[in-house]
C-alpha cells in the first residue's frame, strides 16, 4: 500500500543520546537499537472505522521513537501493516451493508490523512493483510508441516491453528499466568471455546471459508489468514528476526504479540522476534474507558473538522508519560493549546536564553523511555523565561524550533 507524504525532519545541533525503553519481556528499561540501522514494527490499524485518539497516542509514541533513533543517526526502517481482511472490519461491512473493500479502502485513505495531519513520520512499508495473503500462506504451510500447527477436527471447516507450545516459551512476552492468558484470549477476539482444537489457548493461523466470507484459494485450500501470524510474516519478511522495536498498545500485550512472536519462532527456530516489545497506554474519555461498545470514541478526523489544530492533537496526548493510561478532557486540550501557542511566541522572539542546556535536557528526558513530561516542561522553562526577556541568544529561538520539530514532530514556526 501507499503510505501517507513525510516530512523533512531537520538535525539538531548538540549530543544526540541512545534510546532506552521499557521492554514488556523483560520488564525493565534497556538500551535500544545497538547498531546503525534499527527494525521498527507497529501494529497498524483495522480499517472499519475512523481512527481515535487512542490510535493517535500509539503511533505518535513510536513517531517519537523513529524521532529520537533518526537524531542517533540509526537509519530506520519502520514497517506497519493494515489489517484489511478481519472479522472486525467483516462484521462492520454487514451491519452497514456496505462493500468491506470499500469500508476498508476509505477508512485506510482517512487514516492516512490523520497521520500526515499529525506529523507522523510514515512507514517504509505499509503492507495490506490482503496483499500480504501469499506470505502468511508460506509461513502457515511451513508451520503445519514443521507440525508447530495443525488442522482443528472439523471436516466442514478444518481451520488451521497454533500449537501454542511449540517453543516451549510460549508466555515470555507478556509474563501472564495462564489464568490471566485465557481470559484475555477470550476477550480479545480468541476462540477458547471452538470444538476441534487440542487446547483452549490454540490461536487461529488459517481460517477455512464459510459462505459469503472473503477466502483465497491457496495451497492450504480456501480461506483467509489470522491475525497474529499476518504481523509475523509481514515483520519477517521485511526486518527478519531479532528486530529492534515490536509497538503497539497496551491490548497488544496478550494475545496478539505473544502469538506473532511464537509462530515466527516457531518458523525459525530463532529468538527473540523482537528486541524489545513496547506498548502503550489506553486513552479514555473523560475517566471513562474510550470503547467502541461505549461509542464514546473521539476521532481525529472529528477534532480536525472542528478546526482543532494537530499539534495541540500531538501535544495533549503526548504530555503525560505514554505507558500510563490516561484521558482525553477538554482541558487538556486546552492546556495543550495553551502550551502550543507560549512555545509558538517564544520562537518567534529575535532572542532567548542559551539553548544548548535546554536541548540536552529534551534530549536526555526522551532517552530515558519518552519521558515527554519532563521533556515537555524543560521547553515550558525555556519558553517562559525567553518570554520574560531573559538571554540575549539571538540564535536560541531557531535552535528551539529545530529541536521542537525533529525530536517531537511539532512545527512551531508553521
Ligand atoms: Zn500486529
Amino acid at each position: 500500500m501507499q503510505p501517507w507524504a513525510t516530512t523533512p525532519v531537520p538535525r539538531t545541533p548538540g549530543t544526540p543520546r541512545p534510546l532506552r525503553l521499557f521492554d514488556t519481556a523483560s520488564q525493565e528499561v534497556r538500551p535500544t537499537a545497538p547498531g546503525r540501522t534499527a527494525g521498527l514494527y507497529v501494529c497498524g490499524i483495522t480499517p472499519y472505522d475512523a481512527t481515535h485518539l487512542g490510535h493517535a497516542a500509539t503511533y505518535l509514541t513510536f513517531d517519537l521513537v523513529n524521532r529520537v533513533w533518526r537524531d542517533n543517526g540509526i537509519d530506520v526502517t519502520y514497517v506497519q501493516n493494515v489489517t484489511d481482511v478481519d472479522d472486525p472490519l467483516l462484521e462492520r461491512a454487514e451491519r452497514d451493508g456496505e462493500d468491506w473493500v470499500v469500508l476498508g479502502l476509505r477508512e485506510t485513505a482517512l487514516f492516512r490523512e490523520d497521520m500526515e495531519a499529525l506529523r507522523v513520520l510514515p512507514p517504509a512499508h505499509f503492507v495490506g493483510a490482503v496483499e500480504a495473503v501469499p506470505e502468511v500462506v508460506e509461513v502457515v504451510a511451513k508451520l503445519l508441516a514443521d507440525g508447530a500447527a495443525y488442522r482443528a477436527d472439523d471436516p466442514e471447516y478444518p481451520d488451521i491453528y497454533f500449537d501454542h507450545l511449540a517453543t516451549g516459551r510460549f508466555g515470555y512476552e507478556s509474563n501472564y499466568d495462564e489464568v490471566t492468558m485465557g481470559t484475555l484470549f477470550a476477550e480479545r477476539g480468541g476462540d477458547p471455546d471452538r470444538p476441534g482444537k487440542r487446547h483452549p489457548l490454540d490461536a487461529l493461523l488459517w481460517r477455512a471459508a464459510r459462505p459469503g466470507e472473503p477466502a483465497w484459494d491457496t495451497e492450504l485450500g480456501r480461506g483467509r489468514p489470522g491475525w497474529h501470524v499476518e504481523c509475523s510474516a509481514i515483520a519477517l519478511n521485511r526486518l527478519g528476526m531479532g528486530f529492534d522495536v515490536q509497538g503497539g498498545g497496551s491490548d497488544l500485550v496478550f494475545p496478539h504479540h505473544e502469538f506473532s512472536a511464537a509462530h515466527a519462532e516457531a518458523l525459525t527456530g530463532e529468538h527473540p522476534f523482537a528486541r524489545h516489545y513496547c506498548h502503550t497506554g489506553m486513552i479514555g474519555l473523560d475517566g471513562e474507558k474510550m470503547s467502541k461498545s461505549k461509542g464514546n470514541l473521539v476521532f481525529v478526523s472529528r477534532l480536525r473538522a472542528d478546526g482543532v489544530d494537530s499539534r495541540a492533537v500531538r501535544l495533549a496526548l503526548l504530555a503525560e508519560h505514554y505507558r500510563s493510561d490516561r484521558s482525553w478532557t477538554a482541558d487538556l486540550l486546552a492546556e495543550a493549546e495553551a502550551r502550543l501557542d507560549r512555545w509558538r511566541r517564544a520562537v518567534a522572539l529575535d532572542a532567548g536564553p542559551g539553548a544548548g542546556d535546554t536541548l540536552d535536557r529534551v534530549r536526555t528526558y526522551l532517552s530515558d523511555d519518552l519521558d515527554t513530561p519532563a521533556a515537555f516542561a524543560a521547553l515550558d522553562s525555556w519558553a517562559a523565561e525567553a518570554a520574560a526577556g531573559a538571554g540575549d541568544d539571538r540564535d536560541a529561538p531557531g535552535l528551539v524550533a529545530t529541536a521542537v520539530d525533529a525530536l517531537l514532530g511539532v512545527d512551531l514556526r508553521a
